[in-house]
């Protein structure tokens, strides 16, 4: 809270023409957010990407009394008579003033996270392990920007006795800023990546901005097995400071022992102070277990006698990032939120309904399970519950538990419902009657309102193949992270990005500015062309009856013979080009195309004759990269190809890049990765060598069509080929060889998963169609199922059955499979 007249001290304002004296409770950036005019500040906020000005009026007409604006006073206060307006030079900075002014009434300890990664979920992993002993106030969702940071930072309390905010930057300069709101007496520092790295000059330069926050803390804990964070920490004169911890060094503050996995756990054991602990947590991925680690050094800062408790942490819940939208049945939207519940997240997941309805009539509905944990006591939650739901104008209320049953007089006034148990609702004819309605469903995980979810949302009766683009990014990254800053990275996105689809994934990947994208035919790169890609993009398999659009549309091509090389000079010339970009493809040893390491010289002789084209790049290709078996055959490859993309190099006018490694070649042998490396199947989650940290990206669903009961005897399917050895229930799926489901997976060598349990094909794999035996499992017509993509039915697992390998089993994947996208 703020009054009139400390806005006009704290914000430099420059003119201002005051009403009332009302103070202020509640910053508002974004008209859409607004729900109780009372007590409001709106903040115009003006950026490339809109200007605040403009929704004054609306703002004003809903009851907003007071305005920060850039624009001079005399445009508006005529207009709105009522409004207390203030000038400053820059409402951003204002914004933050007031956030920086009001953080200084606080002394409790106060987190600040920052790092490429892992940010949100390791404020939210502490918020779980500390939520019994303290009070706590954190960024919602990942609010952590030059705008979400000082929101955050507003919402401190006299009520609370911890902070937990993240901090995430973009450029030089704005860490300072943040941590002058945050002022954090404990910093966390997650990890490094090459996230946000196009505006740095460096890795040690973004490092040195990120490690800005911590200056003034009183601890900061790391990976002190992560030799640029420590280097940093140290020149950074922070190392009296840090808590580091590390997997390979007993004399470390926090030394863990042992990092053991099983299929759904890990055991991570930790020695301190002379003291040993173990922590069971539910998951095995690394980069979980790293923000663990990193939850348990702040403990032992911060209360290290929680640490005897392992009881938390064997609790964690994983951190879902995403909220769903779905098309649901009868005409409603559904959101679904119903992997966590607390009070801070029910209000954004309500802003979000609020943005989310379609048309001005449409119904808002909210279906609520007990707020667990939440740190208040039952009465004041509810209450607090049933004003934000008052606010935000929830048309129809479903509450279920027992908690909320008991709280009900607190609802007064609100159409609502009560259930015990989600089975309950689930049987209601109330659920089924919703219609034109947002509807959305929150609920604590105990719950289990994905069954809610599944029930109001259509079901795609379609087979789909679904890819995660947040996923692919992430890849991109982990095989940055493998080579250095400055190296450049082409994405292999051949035969329409190896089945997934070319274009998004094109997109995805300009996002992540990667340097080249490479097709195999010109056709796929027009393609990518017309609909606005535009970055560099080599042409793999050019072929001379494509050099009109090949030039066109400013392809490069891979060059492999003298006779193409020919055909494509006599093109430039006749178009009047110069330093057409070409890439020089050598063949080192896999005797595919390629120029023969002899014909360099000849090569060399006949590019300087022919300036019309540049070459921008000298390449091979690695054979076996991936086996080890082969690996002297793969140093003998890179020998060849070193030697003779050196003596091509050395004779031509301008510096052309070298690069030999494929994905495997990324894992194996990164200290040849010279100037660039093609990064391929690595893109879609799929590692040659089993590398760990990956990120699934594909999954292929489909849909049980119908389920019958067959008598034992009975044959299933063409040629009466599987015959039920028992009385089966059999499901059909629309899906067949015609899909590339291939037709070896019938039999029972391909498996599909069906709820959770994994059931065998049975009789052959028809055109469009199969049959699977669903006896064991709990299954219904209409549920979706998947072929393969989720851990426990890796595409790896599939292909292997199949007697190939991933690539095919994608790349062949028929365009009639929906290809489906989304993001966390
Ligand atoms: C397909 C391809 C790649 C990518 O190979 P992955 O094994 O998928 O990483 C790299 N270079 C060339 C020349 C390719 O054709």
């Amino acid at each position: 809270m703020v009054s009139v007249s400390e806005v006009t001290d704290v914000c430099k304002v420059l003119e201002s023409r005051l009403q009332h004296k009302g103070d202020i409770t509640i910053l508002l950036t974004d008209s859409r957010s607004l729900t109780n005019p009372q007590g409001v500040l709106f903040i115009a906020l003006v950026s490339k990407h809109g200007d605040g000005h403009k929704y004054i009026e609306e703002l004003y007409g809903r009851g907003v009394r007071s305005f920060m604006i850039e624009q001079p006073l005399h445009l508006w206060i005529d207009l709105f008579p009522e409004a207390n307006f203030f000038r400053v030079e820059n409402t951003l900075k204002a914004l933050q003033l007031l956030a920086i002014a009001h953080r200084k009434k606080f002394s409790y300890p106060v987190i600040g996270i920052t790092g490429s990664n892992g940010k949100t979920v390791v404020k939210e992993f502490l918020n779980q392990l500390l939520r019994k002993d303290f009070s706590i106030v954190r960024s919602p969702r990942s609010y952590n920007s030059q705008i979400g940071v000082p929101l955050s930072v507003w919402n401190m309390g006299e009520g609370h006795n911890l902070g937990i905010f993240e901090a995430g930057i973009s450029r030089v300069g704005e860490m300072a800023r943040l941590a002058r709101i945050i002022k954090p007496t404990i910093g966390v520092f997650t990890c490094i990546g090459t996230a946000h790295q196009e505006n740095f000059k460096t890795m040690e330069e973004k490092l040195q901005e990120k490690l800005l926050l911590f200056l003034d803390c009183r601890v900061v804990i790391y990976n002190a097995d992560n030799e640029l964070i420590r280097n940093a920490i140290r020149s950074s004169g922070l190392e009296a400071r840090g808590l580091g911890w590390s997997m390979r060094d007993r004399s470390a503050p926090l030394f863990v022992e042992d990092v053991t996995s099983t299929e759904e756990m890990t055991s991570i054991t930790v020695c301190f102070m002379g003291l040993i602990e173990s922590f069971v947590i539910p998951f095995t991925d690394k980069a979980s277990i790293e923000n663990v680690i990193h939850c348990i050094a702040v403990l032992l800062y911060l209360k290290p006698a929680m640490l005897s408790n392992a009881d938390p942490f064997l609790k964690l819940e994983p951190v879902a990032m995403r909220l769903e939208l779905k098309e649901g049945n009868h005409g409603n939207i559904v959101i679904n939120d119903s992997y966590n519940n607390d009070y801070g997240s029910l209000d954004i997941a309500l802003d979000f309904q609020q943005r989310r309805v379609r048309t001005p009539g449409m119904r808002r509905v909210l279906i609520l399970s007990d707020i667990l944990e939440s740190g208040m006591l039952p009465k004041t939650l509810y209450r607090n519950v049933a004003a934000l739901i008052r606010d935000r104008k929830v048309d129809k209320f479903f509450a279920v538990g027992r908690e909320l049953a008991k709280q009900r007089t607190s609802f007064e006034g609100i159409d609502c419902s009560f259930y015990e148990t989600t089975a309950d609702l689930l049987e209601s004819q109330e659920l089924k009657s919703i219609s034109g309605a947002c509807i959305l469903i929150k609920g604590a995980r105990q719950f289990r309102f994905e069954q809610i979810c599944d029930r109001l949302s259509k079901q795609v009766h379609e087979t789909t193949l679904e890819i995660n683009l947040q996923s692919i990014a992430q890849n991109v990254e982990h095989y940055s992270s493998l080579i250095k800053p400055e190296t450049k990275m082409i994405c292999m996105v051949k035969a329409r990005g190896y089945g997934v689809g070319s274009y998004e994934l094109a997109k995805t990947l300009e996002d992540c500015h990667v340097d080249y994208l490479a097709v195999a035919v010109a056709d796929e790169g027009k393609e990518l062309r017309e609909r606005g890609v535009r970055m560099p993009i080599i042409v793999m398999n050019p072929e001379p009856t494509t050099w009109s659009t090949l030039l066109e549309y400013k392809l490069e091509p891979e060059i492999y013979s003298f006779s193409l090389l020919r055909k494509f000079m006599a093109a430039t010339m006749e178009h009047g080009l110069r330093s057409y970009p070409i890439h020089i493809k050598v063949d080192s040893g896999m005797h595919r195309l390629g120029f023969s390491p002899n014909d360099m010289d000849e090569l060399a002789q006949l590019l300087l004759l022919h300036p019309e084209v540049e070459v921008a790049s000298i390449f091979s290709h690695l054979s076996a990269a991936d086996t080890p078996e082969f690996d002297q055959f793969t140093l003998q490859q890179i020998r060849t190809f070193d030697h003779a993309a050196h003596a091509l190099a050395a004779r031509l006018p301008n510096k052309p890049l070298m690069h030999i490694l494929n994905t495997a070649g990324i894992e194996r042998f990164s200290e040849y990765q010279y100037d660039m490396v093609r990064l391929g199947i690595g893109l879609y989650g799929i590692s040659p060598n089993g590398r760990e940290g990956l990120q699934g990206v594909v999954r292929l669903r489909s849909t049980i069509l119908q389920i019958k009961e067959i008598p034992a005897g009975e044959p299933v399917g063409y040629g009466c080929k599987g015959v039920c050895d028992h009385n089966m229930r059999i499901a059909v799926l629309p899906i067949g060889y015609a899909d590339g489901y291939r037709r070896c997976l019938g039999l029972g060598v391909g498996q599909v998963l069906v709820g959770d349990k994994l059931c065998p094909t049975v009789g052959n794999i028809c055109m469009d169609t199969c049959m699977i035996d669903v006896t064991e499992a709990n299954a219904f017509e209409g549920q979706r199922v998947t072929l393969f993509g989720d851990p426990r039915i890796p595409i790896e697992e599939i292909a292997t059955r199949l007697d190939t390998i991933p690539y095919e089993l994608l790349s062949s994947l028929s365009p009639r499979v929906k290809r489906l996208y989304y993001r966390e």
